[in-house]
């Protein structure tokens, strides 16, 4: 273990990582003299279906040799991925050119965050699809903007009074040589320091899930389609079904799950859209 792992935090959760790996889609190395537009016609795409699968492209059309670009598979046909050992729906749905809603519309049974295991197969749907497009880009607009009315009279309550201090980000990170997602907020706190709801709502979990690296972790649905993760937990207060306020105990800091010390994994999702949660605050 390298000095930098002995901070506490989430330890690769879920388990995945992003190692490579093609599948759906491909990566490519920009040689000298390539153009974006080249790129894109050799591989039968659009410019901009490049770019989408591409953050580092957004607003520009100029590549240099030697930046590996994900091309994703040609759209208009739908395909299958089998995961391999590092990947995660995330990293999956960037490298084919969608978005993770889109990916979980077409794979319903990872809808609520569940797992994907190795050797698994994921529909991959075709990009071009007039149906589920044209809901795609309807949705998220408006479930951010009912979410931040909602938050202005419902507004987020941090889960750990004064301790702030935040030992890994949300986004990509690198974890023991490989980058991964990560799809929340490690805080850290003393052992046993109590966990509170974010905001009032349904307990939709609250178990040991080791198999995900969570440990004792709660889960709790808020009316409007947040959903809030506390996890690596010591101890549970709540039980699933049980209705909570906000501000209520729900359980206690731990080191249960892939963690590296005491702290507090705080997640939040839109419809397990996982958003950031310094976002909301
Ligand atoms: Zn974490």
């Amino acid at each position: 273990m390298k000095n930098v792992f002995r901070t506490a935090l989430c330890a690769a959760l879920w388990g995945l990582t992003i190692t490579g790996g093609a599948g759906a889609a491909t990566a490519y190395r920009v040689q000298s003299g390539d153009t974006l537009s080249q790129i894109a016609a050799r591989s039968g795409l659009s410019v901009a279906q490049v770019q989408a699968a591409n953050p580092k492209l957004k607003g520009k059309t100029s590549v240099q040799a030697g930046w590996v670009l994900t091309l994703p598979a040609r759209p208009g046909a739908a395909s299958t991925y089998r995961v391999r050992s590092g990947d995660n729906l995330s990293v999956i749905a960037r490298r084919s050119g969608l978005t993770l809603t889109q990916l979980l519309r077409a794979n319903p049974q990872y809808a609520g965050g569940k797992a994907i295991q190795v050797g698994a197969t994921v529909r991959i749907p075709a990009r071009s699809g007039v149906t589920s497009g044209a809901t795609a880009s309807r949705t998220p607009a408006a479930a951010v903007r009912s979410a931040s009315t909602s938050g202005r009279g419902d507004t987020w309550l941090w889960p750990l009074g004064n301790y702030q201090t935040i030992s890994s980000g949300f986004g990509e990170r690198t974890l023991e040589g490989s980058d991964e997602m990560h799809y929340g907020v490690d805080i850290v706190a003393p052992l046993g320091t109590l966990v509170r709801a974010a905001r009032a709502g349904q307990v939709l979990e609250s178990r040991p899930d080791y198999a995900r690296g969570w440990g004792w972790t709660v889960v709790i649905e808020h009316p409007d389609g947040w959903i809030t993760r506390y996890a690596h937990l010591s101890a549970n207060l709540v039980r699933k079904g049980e209705n909570v306020n906000r501000g209520q105990s729900v359980g206690r800091v731990g080191n249960t799950g892939r963690s590296t010390g005491p702290h507090l994994h705080f997640g939040t999702y839109l419809r397990w859209s996982p958003r950031n949660p310094l976002g909301l605050y």
